[in-house]
């Protein structure tokens, strides 16, 4: 057995079947390649759902996280630290938020928003005990838990899981009539995705996020914008929400918030929201832990210094325009902003995963989302040069497919 296949086979041995990853093992990374055990080479233009943004193993991330684990790297929140104030205190400057409550993974900053959004709904806004409602858009991704899939509309995330808590309104996404009309005297909270990544990468119309924001003002509904994935630069501003100068209540950060090398997460927002908390309500054994704070803090700075967002808005708006040139019939649409993109292609000539493997064994790694698409998100530090390359091999792997239709057909 060849050594790539003694590793698939001991994972798919002991490890849970909840991911059907491509076949390949990656054992090291440095800023945008990744290597696997047989020392093939690889563009990563997946960036971990971009939680890699800033490339992989950055040496700044890197000095900061190995001074800070050899001087304080856990203790609980049950005692302050030297490192949480200015992280936060950086996070708030950034996004235009008052306060944060540090987390982990994106789904826990999910949930500490949802949680945030129904206290505030009985104790700010005055709707009766237990009947606050939370508004959701249908084909969201907010993480896997079981509050958060509970208002998924994706049937594989919910199936088998049941039963659910009450108290969430789905509606379409990008439709403002839907959520003016889902809005009643006991609703908390709109959560919305200002662009929805594992939906595939679907931009909403123009006006769209800000006519939310007007219409959740108008109604004291709390607009909460999930950013895990669209925030921190990915689509050329600090936050998505921002390309229409919407502020919203209350964020959500998460993935590249750890600058590629821990689980970091938080929920953001003004003052009257996040007071609802007090002692006890909610928490987290290494939400806020020094050596998180100590990477996160350096993650935005790094963000900021290297103009990693001008990066994103320059570079995407190159990719996005040399995507929408490509000619092939394979090709349905081109979607996203900044550096995150996708492709949706016809899956009568090929399917993602097909496509996807194709482009691995050239060298270029990208993941399908819903099947149809193929997402394009490198890291933010990624070159012209290597976008090119990538478009390179796109561009071949298209051709191929097509032939082999022709062939085929
Ligand atoms: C990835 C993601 C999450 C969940 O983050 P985890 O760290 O996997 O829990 C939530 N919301 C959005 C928009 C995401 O992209």
């Amino acid at each position: 057995m060849s050594i790539t296949d003694q590793y698939i086979s001991l994972e798919k041995k002991y490890c849970a079947h909840n991911y059907d990853p491509f076949p390949i093992v990656l054992d090291h990374g440095e800023g945008v390649y990744l290597w696997d055990v047989k020392g093939n080479k690889y563009l990563d233009m997946m960036s971990a759902y971009s939680a890699v943004s800033h490339g992989h193993k950055h040496p700044r991330l890197l000095s900061v996280l190995q001074k800070q684990a050899s001087k304080l790297a856990i203790i609980s929140r049950g005692y302050h630290n030297d490192c949480l104030p200015r992280f936060i205190q950086r996070a708030c400057e950034l996004t235009k938020m008052d306060m944060a409550l540090p987390m982990n993974t994106g789904v826990e900053a999910v949930e500490t928003a949802l949680k945030a959004a129904r206290k505030w709904g009985y104790e700010v806004k005055g709707i009766p005990e237990n009947v606050a409602e939370i508004i959701v858009c249908e084909n969201n991704f907010h993480g896997r838990t079981i509050a958060v899939v509970s208002f998924s509309s994706e049937e594989q995330y919910r199936k088998g899981f049941g039963p659910f808590p009450k108290g969430f309104v789905q509606i379409p996404f990008g439709d403002n009539a839907a959520l003016k009309a889902a809005i009643n005297k006991n609703t908390a909270a709109f959560l919305v995705e200002p662009i929805q990544g594992e939906g595939g990468i679907v931009v909403p119309a123009e006006g769209y996020l800000a006519k939310c924001a007007e219409i959740c003002k108008q109604h004291n509904v709390l607009m909460l914008c999930d950013e895990i994935q669209t925030g921190l630069g990915r689509t050329g501003k600090m936050l998505a929400s921002w390309h229409e100068g919407v502020t919203p209540d209350g964020i959500m950060l998460g993935k590249a918030l750890g600058g590629g090398l821990l689980p970091v997460s938080m929920f953001l927002a003004k003052k009257d929201v996040m007071n609802v908390y007090t002692p006890g309500d909610h928490g987290s054994t290494f939400g806020g832990n020094p050596l998180a704070a100590a990477v996160g803090f350096e993650a935005l700075n790094v963000i900021v210094e290297e103009r990693l967002i001008e990066r994103a808005a320059e570079l995407g708006e190159y990719l996005l325009t040399k995507l929408r040139q490509l000619t092939s019939p394979i090709v349905k649409s081109v979607r996203g902003k900044g550096l995150l993109t996708g492709i949706e292609i016809d899956t009568q000539y090929v399917s993602g995963r097909e496509f996807c493997n194709a482009l691995i064994a050239r060298g270029v790694l990208s993941k399908e989302t819903h099947e149809t698409v193929i997402r394009l998100a490198p890291p933010l530090i990624i070159t012209k040069e290597q976008i090119e390359f990538a478009l390179v091999v796109i561009r071949e792997t298209l051709k191929d497919f097509e032939l082999r239709y022709q062939r085929s057909a």
